[in-house]
Order: C-alpha cells, then sequence, then structure tokens
C-alpha cells in the first residue's frame, strides 16, 4: 500500500483510519515501495534480528579489546559483577545494560552488528528488544512487530533530520535509537500507537542537546557505555507512556527542537572531535598515545 507517513501525526492518523497497528503500515508501506511482498519484509526483518542476537551472544562472551585498546572488556565486568552482586534494578536490567554493552564491543572489534539506526547506536534497540522479549516470552512474529515498530519511529524521524552526529549530535544518533527503542518496548509492553508514538517522543525530548565527542574520533569513548545509558533511557519513557504520562510537547514538533537544537550546536561538538569530552585532559592524552602508538605501528 502507498502510504505517506513522514510524521508521526500522519502516521496516527494512518494507522486510526487503516484500522491497523503501526507495523502492519509500515509492512505495507515496505512492501510496496521496494515491490516486495509483506512475507519478504518480515522475512528481512528476521534476518536483522538473527544478526542482533549473534552480536549479543558474542559479545557476552569476549572480552577481546578494540585495536585502539580503549574498550572491549566492559561487558565482561559487568557479567562478572551480577555473578556476585545482583542488580538494584533486577535481571531485566542487567540484560538490557549487558546486552547494550555486548553489541557495542562487538562494533569497535568490527565483527558484524545491525547498524540501528547507526553502527554507533546499534546497541539500544537490540537490548531492550531482546531482553524484553526474553521477559515477556515473545514468538518470532512478535519480535519481528516489535522491531519493524521501533525502525517505523527511526523511517519518521530520519525524513526531517539526517541521523548522523556530525550532523545534529549524539541525539540524531543514540538519541533516536533511544525512541526507537522505547517504541519497541512499548509495543511489547501492549501500548497502543498513540502510546508508541508518545514514548518516542518522551525519549527524544529528554535527550535534546546530546553532544557528539568522541575521544580520538574513535566510536568508543563515550559511545559504548552510552548505548547502556540510552537503553535504560528508552525504558524509562516506555514506563511513563504505560503510565498514561503524556508528552505535552507532540513528536513532531520535538523533531523540529531537535533540528534546530541541532543547528545551533557548535561543529566543535558534532563528531569532529574538537570539543567537549575530546578535549579534556584525558581525551588529549588518549589522543596523543593514540597517535604515537599508531605512527609506531606505520613506520615499523
Ligand atoms: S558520540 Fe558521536 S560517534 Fe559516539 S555514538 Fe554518539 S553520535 Fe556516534
Amino acid at each position: 500500500m502507498e502510504y505517506s507517513i513522514n510524521t508521526f501525526e500522519k502516521l496516527l492518523n494512518t494507522c486510526k483510519k487503516e484500522n491497523k497497528k503501526i507495523y502492519e503500515i509500515m509492512q505495507e508501506k515496505e512492501a510496496y515501495d521496494f515491490e516486495k511482498s509483506v512475507q519478504d519484509v518480515r522475512n528481512k526483518t528476521e534476518n536483522i534480528l538473527i544478526a542482533m542476537k549473534q552480536a549479543i551472544n558474542r559479545g557476552l562472551k569476549s572480552k577481546e579489546k578494540s585495536s585502539s585498546g580503549l574498550c572491549g572488556d566492559d561487558c565482561n565486568k559487568l557479567i562478572e559483577k551480577y555473578k556476585k552482586h545482583k542488580s538494584l534494578f533486577g535481571e531485566l536490567f542487567e540484560k538490557i545494560v549487558s546486552y547494550a554493552i555486548a553489541t557495542m564491543e562487538e562494533n569497535l572489534r568490527m565483527n558484524k552488528i545491525a547498524a540501528c539506526p547507526t553502527a554507533g547506536s546499534c546497541g539500544i534497540v537490540p537490548a531492550v528488544i531482546i531482553s524484553l522479549s526474553e521477559k515477556y516470552k515473545l514468538d518470532k512474529e512478535e519480535e519481528i512487530n516489535a522491531l519493524i515498530t521501533a525502525g517505523t519511529i527511526g523511517y519518521v524521524f530520519s525524513a526531517k533530520i539526517p541521523m548522523a552526529g556530525a550532523v545534529g549530535g549524539c541525539q540524531t544518533e543514540c538519541g533516536a535509537a533511544s525512541a526507537m527503542a522505547a517504541a519497541g518496548a512499548v509495543y511489547i509492553m501492549g501500548g497502543n500507537e498513540k502510546q508508541i508514538i508518545n514514548a518516542a517522543a518522551l525519549a527524544l525530548k529528554n535527550i535534546l542537546g546530546l553532544t557528539c565527542d568522541p575521544v580520538s574520533g574513535l566510536v568508543e569513548i563515550p559511545c559504548v557505555k552510552r548505548n547502556a545509558f540510552l537503553a535504560i533511557h528508552a525504558i524509562t519513557a516506555a514506563e511513563l507512556t504505560m503510565a498514561n504520562i503524556e508528552s505535552k510537547i507532540p513528536a513532531d514538533e520535538i523533531i523540529d527542537a531537535m533540528l534546530q537544537t541541532g543547528q545551533l550546536m557548535s561543529p566543535l561538538l558534532k563528531e569532529t572531535s574538537q570539543g567537549g569530552l575530546a578535549l579534556t585532559k584525558s581525551g588529549i592524552l588518549i589522543n596523543r598515545e593514540l597517535s604515537n602508538k599508531y605512527s609506531v605501528t606505520e613506520g615499523t
């Protein structure tokens, strides 16, 4: 079916008019736009889910460092910690933060991950959807519905803002991923279409202005840990939504505010590594050490 869903308002109205769920509208749209069947779309989504689960499973077992040596063993530290001391917030929290970091560590090891929406934010959506799927014992079809729901939020978001830290700061990468995850979580928790969009709005509204200032230009510091934080951010948005707490600012207006915030943000804070964390004393030191390491390696 040919649907125009480039705003959240249009998405919600289409759902109401057609009496369909967000994932149903999106899978029909995707099938129409790419001249595929709905089953083709669902099969492709299943393959993405498989890649997400494989990345989590590999990441949970590995403590291999990235080539920079900066990151790679944080997931293992979490697992060891939870063996001795359980999380204050229970098993679901443990899974969400571990899965997010496991996936991101696989990314920095250059192993296969599903960019969702980007490689630097690849841990957030899988951590939330797969942890909740395990909790609620979802079947394959429900997992696919949840991921298409999350993807729809990303689709509408990207109609207005490019998902790139270089354009809008990390609010448009990890922020967008968190909104997608919040939407997927509300779908899994049984929320309706309005609540799904509201959860995305709450997640986006509360991440406005997040800068992109990776140390030494690598998608490692702060990116790896940030994925864990923003996965939990998504759960907060979902929980508030399921309590019928509404964003007073509609999702489309928040997107406009995010676009404007990104435009006002200094280029020094948009993936150039010329400001923020990258220019802290420690950030500069790390950059210098890595520059020396790589120049020595190149020279040998
Ligand atoms: S800080 Fe920048 S590089 Fe790191 S995840 Fe965010 S947008 Fe990507």
